[in-house]
């Protein structure tokens, strides 16, 4: 089960571990693509993992990993690789793992990214997958016991809003010694999936980690390997077994970084990094403020809008997600909530009112945006795909943000009074 959240504690861990006590506070950006090395001896010993120095900007950079060990602090993790984007997050990790003839399944609602990743250019390298809903929990068993080797899913769908059971499907998973990856985006902090037995949190941290829409960036945190029954050891994960035995609790990190980032160059830049962990330092009082505005927001729209345009947000007791959100995420899921103006045409002249939200396709920014979803992220998805990912015709999705929650509602009252 998920702990409460005790946002001084993050307080505390975050702004103590960004800053340095001793010469420059801030965190240092190193830029080199290249190190020179001692000699001969030690290049050898770096390029052998013997020695720890950094070896090459495209394998790792001093900035990079002190972002990597702040945020694997914060996730209860034992290790993490920043990558250049929350897709390069979600690519390393899947062509790390997975190859031509496996099977990915994959639960719930999802970003588009994320759907087109997994559905075209997946399945184009020979990677198969299979989607379902959060709760077909006969899918989710039956295909697991088909000995798949990863499983895929969002801590909150994103826009769908779906609330998935995520302890319990952690649970198959360990049951059934396959990898599970979280797409913790929208809930850093609020869910911490390796905690509850999850092997990989992944994040987009262009969003609320960094909050400033100043970094694109991603970052997967990865759980230490067991010395003894670990789910990477079963026959399975034969591919890998080589890099687990020498490797040991820390074969994580090699085997994504060998078989993904030396290769497919996913990597974050140190400036990036820099400035994530410069959003990271007020992470604990955005979430918090934020997701106690998302409630508020919603709550008066609920309350207040015209007949023709309602909203979705899993605290109104009118949502089909209300239970798990008080039982599972009592402390909120996210920046996201919904409106539904019934036509794209009443969405775009809603959106087209706003004074204060911003259009764009960012989430988990200090500002509230807003986007229409079937004209731009999911404008190329078909009726049916879209029906499954919960993105229909008058859907806007709604990012809140640090503004007065009252005056964000306003904002969308008086658009949508004026429909
Ligand atoms: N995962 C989720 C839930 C997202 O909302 C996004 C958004 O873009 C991504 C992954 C991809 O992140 P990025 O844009 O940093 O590649």
């Amino acid at each position: 089960m998920n702990n409460p959240t005790d946002f001084d504690y993050f307080n505390t861990l975050l702004v103590q571990n960004v800053g340095s006590r001793v010469g420059a506070i801030a965190p240092t950006i190193t830029p080199s693509a290249a190190y020179g090395y001692e000699n001969a001896e030690e290049a050898e010993g770096i390029f052998a993992a013997q020695v720890n120095k950094p070896l090459y900007a495209r394998v790792g950079n001093p900035t990079n990993a002190k972002l990597e060990a702040i945020v694997a602090k914060m996730e209860g993790g034992f290790g993490a690789i920043a990558t250049s984007s929350g897709m390069g997050a979600i690519s390393m990790v899947c062509s790390a793992f997975l190859s031509a003839g496996d099977e990915l399944l994959c639960i719930g609602g999802f970003f588009g990214g994320t759907y087109s990743l997994v559905n075209e250019t997946l399945a184009r390298f020979g990677i198969s997958n299979t989607f379902c809903t959060v709760d077909d929990f006969e899918h989710i068993e039956a295909t697991l016991q088909r000995g798949i080797k990863m499983v895929l899913f969002e801590s909150v769908g994103n826009p769908s809003l779906t609330l998935p059971d995520i302890q319990r499907i952690i649970d198959l998973c360990n049951k059934y010694e396959t990898l599970v990856m979280i797409d913790n985006t929208a809930t850093p902090l609020l869910v911490r999936p390796l905690e509850m037995g999850a092997d990989i949190s992944v994040h987009s941290s262009t969003k609320n980690m960094s909050g400033h829409s100043a970094a694109l960036g991603g970052i997967a945190v990865f759980r230490a390997v067991k010395e003894e029954g670990d789910k990477l050891l079963n026959p399975k994960y034969a591919d890998v077994h080589k890099i687990v035995k020498k490797m040991g609790e820390k074969a994580f990190i090699p085997i994504c970084k060998k078989r993904a980032i030396r290769d497919f160059g996913m990597t974050a830049n140190a400036f990036g990094s820099f400035m994530t962990m410069i959003g990271l330092e007020t992470l604990s009082l955005r979430v918090e403020r934020i997701n106690k505005s998302v409630e508020t927001v919603a709550a008066l729209l609920d309350e207040k809008l015209p007949d023709g345009v309602s909203v979705n947000h899993p605290s109104l007791v009118s949502s089909p997600d209300h239970a798990r959100y008080k039982s599972d995420f009592a402390q909120g899921c996210g920046p996201l909530l919904t409106l539904d103006c019934g036509t794209k045409e009443r969405a775009f002249t809603l959106l087209n009112k706003l004074n204060l939200v911003i259009q764009t396709a960012n989430i988990g920014d200090n500002r509230t945006l807003a986007l229409h979803m079937t004209s731009t992220i999911y404008s190329d998805f078909d009726e049916e795909t879209r029906k499954f990912l919960g993105v229909h015709e008058g859907l806007i999705r709604v990012s809140i943000g640090l503004e007065d929650p009252k005056a964000i509602a306003e904002d969308f009252l008086q658009a949508a009074n004026a429909l």
